[in-house]
């Protein structure tokens, strides 16, 4: 893999994954005490407020109310790490072949039971120089944001195993899916020695059909060490339209694309 300049500390699987609780319940204290001392007005208001906080540190990719997170790579030098989540599929071999054209390495944020329909593909990966990350096992995408304990440590657990299985070594990094994260995340992901990872550039190419569009958005957001969310098999069928201009525009513009060593 490509070397990239990083401290020891860019690889933060969560240290403290239930320190959230003695604050929350603090703050729900604090409500009570508020309510009482000052009326249901005040008790109300702190009430929405904390619940507030709470949805905000689920629902924004980039919080770290829950668990650490990585959005961009520390660094000045003109790099750039490309994330694709969602795979494998039909994708996956072209884009391949788009990255070796390009000289370029990236993270394939895989889906476990996706990669156990496709094995040779999670393999072609890792031959190539590439690196898996673990994006949960069923992709529950509607609801992996109010996901219990027991069933989120199911999702890490199991991608884990079969990633681990077929690359041969365990991925290091989580990427959540729709990036978020509530408060039963981060004890999994420390048992599995894993880090969060969200990204600072995006194109929203999951829906969005026409690559130039993408790119466009993205190209906005490139600077050193920005992390770059890229998706493979969407219905439009365009994600590797997308890679191929992207992939020319960040030579364009004098980056490479790497992933930052162990
Ligand atoms: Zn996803």
């Amino acid at each position: 893999m490509i070397q990239v300049m990083a401290p020891p500390d860019l690889h933060r699987p969560p240290r403290r994954p239930h320190a959230w609780l003695p604050v929350a319940a603090a703050s729900q204290l604090l409500v009570g005490l508020a309510w009482w001392q000052w009326g249901w007005p005040a008790g109300v208001a702190l009430l929405l407020a904390t619940h507030g906080v709470f949805f905000w540190g689920v629902m924004k990719p980039g919080s770290r109310l829950f668990a650490p997170v990585l959005t961009r790579l520390p660094t000045r030098e003109p790099v750039v790490w490309l994330t694709i989540d969602d795979g494998p599929s039909d994708d996956t071999g072209p884009i391949l072949d788009l990255l070796d054209a390009h000289a370029a390495k990236a993270t394939f944020f895989l889906v476990g039971e996706r990669a156990a329909r496709r094995p040779e593909l999670v393999r072609e990966i890792v031959r190539r120089g590439h690196e898996v990350g673990n994006h949960s096992q069923r992709h529950p995408q509607a609801w992996f944001w109010a996901l219990g304990p027991r069933r989120m440590r199911r999702e890490v657990a199991e991608a884990q195993g079969v990633l681990t299985a077929l690359a041969g070594t365990p991925p290091r990094w989580f990427r959540a899916v729709v990036g978020m994260a509530n408060p039963f995340l981060a004890a999994p992901l420390r048992e599995h020695g894993l880090a969060r990872v969200a990204w600072s550039a995006r194109g929203f190419d999951a829906l969005e059909p026409e690559p130039r569009k993408v790119v466009a958005r993205i190209g906005r957001d490139l600077r050193p060490g920005a992390i770059v969310l890229l998706h493979e098999g969407a219905g439009h069928g365009r994600n590797v339209e997308v890679l191929g201009l992207l992939l020319e525009r960040v030579a364009e513009l004098g980056y490479r694309c790497v992933v930052p060593e162990p």
